[in-house]
């Protein structure tokens, strides 16, 4: 042994044998103290070449390719999985191996190689060193030491390289990632590629319908979960730059500008659940971050305020107003107003309102920021699972610029709900089916809004869900651009979704059709008689302008909506039909009720004259009692065809293929 830095040379013992470093422990007498060293058996087989297996058997780290060479990567996996087994080797042959070592007191070459090629550490007998009094002739001194010195080099070098394919191994080249394969692929296709990401340089297309995808970056829970990134962005022709500020001057902009210019913009948000829809629009809210002044509602009212300040637009003394509000199971909820429940009302002039919506005037961007804080915390509060609700809830933000009052140009910002299959209309509750199919449906809806705004088609079925309803001005008008923004997440888990968000994205920007199949959609869809139409002269809904464009959505996804579906979406939209009016003619009933009430009061205390009119008395309670009857028969008989829906939805969910070839 040459003790370190002192060149002296002593004899040692081994004393132990440390698998897993491929080295012994050596002890010696010096100076009456015990010293110790480890030695690595490398040194020791050059040393005492008599000792040495024979040799290349045992696969070292230095034979390995370079771990970052990714088209060397294979190459890792196979040598990998050679020398992997060694690790598992069942208990019973370690146990030979240490106990044979033992027992063995001369070194039998053929049973150690032969035990060597199946790749085993363990399996070199090293423990023979042991037994020899290994102490190099005294002429090699000399030689000797610089042979070490040169060996504890070569040691201290592999050990590095040793250190670092482990920490490349913990990071990607990870034996127990069971994508790993798909991993090296992945490595490869994106080291062919040729990347033009998109830059502030490139100039900005104009475009009626603008598509873009932003994807997020993997989250803790996915790393942990050892999911794979799956997703290249090659270049901006592809999909944009995931960079917010690139991304924005590619959509808010333009948009902004078309409302300057008495136009309707819409810029929505599609994508799974945690995608980051919310993200995008809103801001981050992630953990204590409650920074909304970088998402798309921000930075567009940023470009209002400056905008607004242009000679050509200041002239015009425009004010702006925002309104903020929710849109779920059907219903309207004014994010603004304590989540007030709103009615939407078309008029003859088919211009849809939102009745009671409040719209806030704001003078700066500081003012948008604090009325997005009061509606985000409004749109989460009170429930037991915040992003559950909010993640089956569409959201709208409005910039809304008007001149001395008259409505000038809207830019409508929407983050949707989640497109993600568990939004599915086959649940067991009638809420949850509800939910889901407000989901399916205003998702269909606004996909074939846009498309007709892209064709200039006469006809927009904006009447199929109440959020394309709401919207219905954005989608028509000379003036109008749109912006979906796909949002997806990175990881393989996702991919079903990912893949359904971008055939949605690719749908909404494709606007070339076969002409002769727009006019001639033939129905595939098979309506068996119900008794739903029985009651279509009594509820005046039989051919409601819903359920023309309902029908009409239906035919045109007819590979996402089997006739069963379209069943059911005609079964919820007659029902939540229903149940509007049934709660209105309540409302009515109860109101007169309390007419009743005092009229009867009067009646009766006139009885308690001594000499009342009889006649008058008589003839008046039967005329009260003739009207409620009157109302009240109207009024059950509607609950009872109201109960009836119920039951017909519920029937109608059950039909429904649980297995659709394809979500949205
Ligand atoms: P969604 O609204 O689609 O359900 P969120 O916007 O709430 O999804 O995003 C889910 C999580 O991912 C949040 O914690 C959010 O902070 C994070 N996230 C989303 N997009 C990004 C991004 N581009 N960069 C970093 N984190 C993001
Ligand atoms: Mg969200």
């Amino acid at each position: 042994v040459s003790a370190a830095n002192s060149g002296r040379i002593h004899q040692a013992m081994v004393t132990s044998l440390n698998e897993d470093n491929e080295s012994v422990t050596v002890e010696w007498i010096e100076n009456g103290d015990t010293k110790g060293k480890e030695i690595d058996l490398e040194s020791i087989f050059s040393l005492n070449p008599d000792l040495a297996p024979d040799e290349d058997i045992e696969p070292s780290p230095e034979t390995l390719p370079p771990p970052a060479s990714s088209a060397k990567v294979n190459k890792i996996v196979k040598s990998r999985r050679t020398v992997l087994p060694a690790k598992n080797d069942p208990p019973a042959r370690d146990n030979r191996v240490v106990g044979s070592a033992r027992a063995r007191p001369t070194q039998l070459p053929e049973q150690s190689s032969s035990s060597q090629q199946n790749g085993s550490v363990s399996d070199i007998s090293p423990v023979q060193a042991a037994k020899k009094e290994f102490g190099p002739p005294s002429r090699r001194k000399s030689n000797c030491v610089k042979e070490v010195e040169k060996l504890q080099e070569k040691r201290e070098k592999r050990r590095l390289q040793q250190q670092e394919l482990r920490e490349k191994r913990a990071q990607d080249v990870d034996a127990t990632n069971p994508n790993y394969e798909i991993m090296c692929m992945i490595r490869d296709f994106r080291g062919s590629l040729d990347y033009r990401p998109l830059t502030t340089a490139d100039p900005i297309d104009e475009h009626r319908i603008c598509v873009c995808v932003r994807k997020r970056p993997l989250n803790k829970k996915e790393t942990l979960m050892k999911d794979l990134d799956v997703i290249t962005i090659p270049s901006k022709d592809v999909v944009m730059k995931t960079k917010l500020f690139v991304l924005i001057m590619f959509t808010a902009r333009p948009l902004v500008e078309t409302i300057f210019e008495r136009g309707m913009a819409t810029c929505f948000a599609y994508g799974q659940t945690g995608s980051g829809k919310t993200h995008t629009m809103g801001g981050d809210f992630s953990g204590k971050n409650q920074d909304c002044s970088k998402g798309i509602y921000a930075l567009a009212a940023r470009d209002v305020f400056l905008m607004l300040k242009k000679p050509n637009y200041k002239k015009l003394e425009l004010q702006v107003y925002a309104t903020f509000f929710e849109i779920y199971s059907g219903k309207v909820f004014d994010l603004l107003n304590r989540k007030t429940k709103l009615r939407v009302l078309e008029d003859g002039k088919q211009q849809v309102q939102v009745v009671g919506l409040q719209e806030r005037e704001v003078k700066c961007v500081e003012d948008v920021l604090k009325l997005i804080e009061v509606g985000n915390s409004c749109r989460t509060s009170g429930q037991t699972s915040a992003n559950a609700h909010s993640s089956r809830s569409h959201a709208v933000f409005q910039i809304i610029l008007r001149r001395k009052g008259k409505l000038h140009g809207k830019f409508s910002l929407i983050d949707l709900a989640g497109n993600e299959r568990g939004a599915d209309t086959s649940s067991a509750d009638r809420q949850t089916r509800l939910e889901g199919a407000e989901i399916n449906k205003s998702l269909l809806a606004l996909k074939e809004c846009i498309r007709a705004l892209g064709r200039n088609k006469p006809h927009t079925p904006f009447r199929a869900s109440k959020l394309t309803q709401v919207l219905r001005d954005s989608f028509i008008g000379e003036n109008s651009r749109t912006c979906m923004i796909a949002t997806i997440s990175p990881g393989m888990a996702s991919c079903e979704n990912t893949l359904n968000t971008l055939r949605y994205a690719n749908r909404v920007k494709e606007l070339t059709v076969d002409p002769s199949a727009a006019g001639d959609i033939r129905s595939i869809i098979h309506h068996t008689p119900n008794q739903m139409d029985d009651l279509e002269t009594q509820w005046g809904v039989g051919s409601s302008p819903q359920r023309d464009d309902l029908k009409l959505l239906c035919e045109q996804n007819e590979e996402e909506v089997s006739p069963q579906l379209f069943s059911f979406h005609e079964a919820v939209s007659q029902m939540v039909e229903m149940e509007e009016q049934v709660v209105e003619d309540h409302r009515t009933v109860f109101q007169e009720s309390i007419r009743w009430l005092e009229v009867e009061k009067l009646l009766l205390e006139m009885t308690e004259e001594v000499d009342y009119d009889v006649d008058s008395y008589a003839t008046q309670l039967e005329a009260i009692l003739e009207q409620k009857i009157d109302i009240l028969t109207e009024l059950r008989d509607k609950v009872k065809s109201f109960r009836a829906a119920l039951q017909e939805e519920e029937q109608a969910s059950k039909q429904i293929n649980p297995k659709r070839p394809r979500a949205l």
